[in-house]
């Protein structure tokens, strides 16, 4: 069997060293053509699979498929050998078909986070000690933070995410600069949702949210409004937040009946729960975005179907935080499973920021009551979130849609064996087998990723620098 090595020993290994890292080096998939200045053209030649929802929201696998990109957007689709795209058209061709293949999906789409508390990773472990006082703790060195951690916080966290294959997050968080500054810098496409009412920036304000909206052309990232949660901002406050969705069309996203605690502070305050209390408020409607409804009453399930709200769905963290389990039966009964997105929060409440091993959670932590299938979970990782972030077209993979894709190795852990009879099943694999590397990912038509290794950042030094930078924030706590 040539599964075994000729090189049996490290001895025997290092010594052919030279002859290995030659070998490895004719494993790029990347033939450049002729001498372009830009890589604007872009042929993915015969994926070994194309997983991707299709206008009608249907999961398709497509085997030995071809993609034609051109500035950004992906022009063609089409079976490998039916078609040739002249070279003088191309400036890149990406092979995806030699050596097993590639499996390429559409960019996930991580619906809730926030990217500047990468940094505080392993404030909370829990392995002692409670949820509690490990999340006041935290807080504490939160609230030291300045803004050039927040900016290599959200370094750190966009780049972990692309390593798991996401394109698109959803940030929510107290500061915008720095976020704008990570997006710009790691090529991430973030929808920038900064809190109009902050207890930990207590000087924004809808004006100051205004500013940023105002100005959205100008910016890598897409400005969009927060509030940490419906009890907190006065009446004046919403006033002002209604007329700023209206004016400018803008996603509105909070925290909503996360524990039974919040949804009673929504009750003290407007005598009714927090869906209630939104409809109430004017700001019910395909603009809001809730984040983990774990405690939304059946009527308040049936008012996100009849509004189209948009709910994130967070089962890790709920775990962690002993927040309870979204009703996920109810959602499906009223047809509100199809507003459903998943996503990751931040490190202290997910210690991998990575959907596929969310949308595992997601199917063991309903699977007594209610299957929740591959394919719907496929789905709100990439179509299905890109409809509820209003994203246009984005998440699938046709003509017409940006081109954020993932490239995954065929030939890997958890893929294989799978049934070539039924390759739909590997969908299944992919999500069983919990978090994966991409081997090369592409946003706006741009390789961000190749040969596993960043082309923009250095992860290394990155990795060294997060460290300092987080024993420098624990020092301003003594700790
Ligand atoms: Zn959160």
């Amino acid at each position: 069997m040539d599964i075994i090595l000729n090189n049996k020993t490290l001895q025997a290994a290092l010594a052919d060293e030279a002859s290995y890292l030659l070998e490895r080096q004719k494993h790029t998939r990347y033939q450049i053509i002729g001498q372009p200045k830009k890589f604007r053209r872009v042929l993915i030649h015969g994926a070994a699979f194309l997983f991707t929802a299709d206008e009608k929201d249907k999961v398709q696998v497509k085997t030995n498929y071809s993609i034609y990109i051109v500035d950004g957007i992906i022009k063609d689709v089409f079976p490998k050998g039916r078609k040739r795209i002249p070279e003088n058209k191309i400036d890149v061709i990406y092979d995806a078909s030699k050596r097993s293949g590639i499996v390429i999906t559409p960019g996930f789409i991580n619906a809730h986070s926030h990217p500047p508390m990468y940094l505080l990773r392993s404030s909370m472990t829990l392995d002692k000690g409670n949820v509690v006082d490990q999340v006041a703790k935290m807080a504490e060195l939160e609230a030291k933070m300045n803004q050039e951690d927040f900016f290599l916080g959200s370094v750190g966290d966009f780049t972990e995410e692309q390593k798991n294959g996401i394109t698109t997050i959803l940030s929510h968080y107290g500061v915008f600069e720095p976020i704008e500054k990570a997006a710009k810098l790691t090529h991430q496409n973030v929808i920038n949702a900064i809190s109009a009412v902050s207890n930990s920036h207590p000087n924004n304000s809808p004006k100051l949210v205004e500013k940023y909206l105002k100005n959205k052309n100008k910016y890598f990232s897409k400005p969009a409004l927060a509030i940490h949660y419906l009890h907190r901002p006065t009446a004046v406050q919403f006033k002002e937040i209604r007329r700023l969705v209206k004016k400018y069309n803008v996603l509105l996203t909070m925290h909503a009946a996360e524990t039974e605690v919040w949804v009673q502070a929504c009750i003290d305050k407007y005598g009714k729960r927090t869906v209630e209390a939104a409809v109430d408020l004017g700001l019910a409607g395909s603009n809001l975005i809730l984040s983990h409804g774990v405690h939304l009453s059946e009527d308040e399930i049936k008012l996100i179907k009849k509004y189209k709200i948009g709910v994130v769905h967070l089962p890790t963290s709920n775990k962690i935080h002993k927040s309870g389990e979204l009703k996920y039966p109810l959602f499906v009964k009223h047809g509100a499973d199809k507003l459903l997105a998943l996503g990751t929060d931040s490190v202290i409440s997910k210690n991998t920021l990575d959907l596929l091993s969310e949308a595992l959670q997601m199917r063991i932590m309903h699977q007594d009551r209610q299957r929740v299938t591959y394919e719907d979970l496929f789905k709100m990782m990439t179509s299905q979130a890109a409809t509820i972030l209003k994203l246009g077209k984005v998440g699938r993979i046709l003509p017409g849609y940006r081109a954020d894709l993932a490239f995954w190795k065929l030939r890997d852990r958890g893929f294989m064996p799978y049934n070539e009879n039924k390759p739909v099943s590997l969908i299944g694999n992919m999500i069983t087998h919990g978090g994966r590397s991409v081997r090369d990912l592409m946003i706006n038509g741009e390789f961000v990723i190749s040969n596993r290794l960043h082309n923009l950042i250095n992860e290394s030094k990155l990795m060294s620098e997060l460290q300092k930078v987080h024993m420098d924030l624990r020092k301003r706590i003594n700790d």
